[in-house]
């Protein structure tokens, strides 16, 4: 049975998703704060394979509590929850290492897809599904990993392989990532970064995909500041080029 940790401080909240996960034959523990929150996950093996997180709590914020985990090696699955979907809040949680978030007020049915969705992702990760991962054969899939230039990206357990390391990407990186592989070569626009990747408006302050392409630049490209792959459109967005000449 998977089990999810809730960090929400409204009690009533809590106590109902857990009733409501628990239906649906998720275990649920409640922590109300951050502090016990972060105590709970960065115990050695925690036994939590997924996350609920609040974004405003008493004490730490829920941003707080994403990034301290990343930042020890703690890649829980996390969807957070934000008040009305703040564009500013979801930027701000994806670049704390989110993996993906629900505005609230949200349907029960679909937090729990989101949820179950997670928790694929990182039985895969643990190599559970490898096999169903890599060469199920199903036709809609698309190929689970791609390559270039000495690097790959596997998709199902979000690994950038590079030469001398592996480094992990979040949810959002990675659907970025094969975003721009999808159209290869051609322009892609901040706009449908936003609403394709991320289902945001259009409004919202573009500056954080730029944030996330200069972070992803570090990791693939050999001079960050001279790109081969990751180039900048001026005027549009971004372009990927898998094998540059
Ligand atoms: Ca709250």
């Amino acid at each position: 049975m998977s089990r999810v940790l809730i960090v929400e401080d409204e009690e009533h909240l809590a106590r109902g998703l857990k009733f409501n996960l628990e239906a649906e034959g998720i275990d649920a523990e409640v922590v109300g704060d951050g502090e016990s929150g972060l105590q709970r996950l960065l115990h050695a093996d925690s036994g939590i394979d997924a996350v609920i997180l609040d974004v405003m709590l008493p004490g730490i914020s829920g941003f707080e509590v994403v990034s301290q985990l990343r930042n020890a090696k703690q890649y829980v699955p996390v969807l957070m929850l934000t008040a009305r979907g703040r564009p500013e809040d979801v930027l701000r949680g994806f670049e704390a290492g989110v993996d993906d978030y629900l505005p609230k007020p949200f349907e029960l049915a679909i937090l729990v897809a989101r949820l179950r969705g997670l928790i694929r992702r990182k039985r895969w990760a643990s190599g559970v599904q490898t096999s169903t991962a890599q060469d199920s054969g199903s036709n809609s899939e698309e190929p689970s990993t791609f390559s270039f230039d000495g690097k790959s990206i596997d998709f199902p357990t979000l690994e950038l392989r590079l030469k001398n390391e592996t480094i992990q990407l979040t949810v959002m990186e990675a659907e970025l990532l094969r975003h721009l592989i999808r159209n290869e070569g051609k322009a892609v626009s901040r706009k449908s970064i936003l609403e394709d990747v991320w289902s945001l408006r259009e409004d919202t302050d573009t500056r954080a995909i730029d944030n996330f392409i200069v972070r992803l630049r570090r990791y693939i490209e050999a001079v960050p500041s001279k790109p081969k792959h990751l180039l900048t459109v001026r005027g549009v967005g971004y372009k990927f080029i898998a094998n540059p000449k």
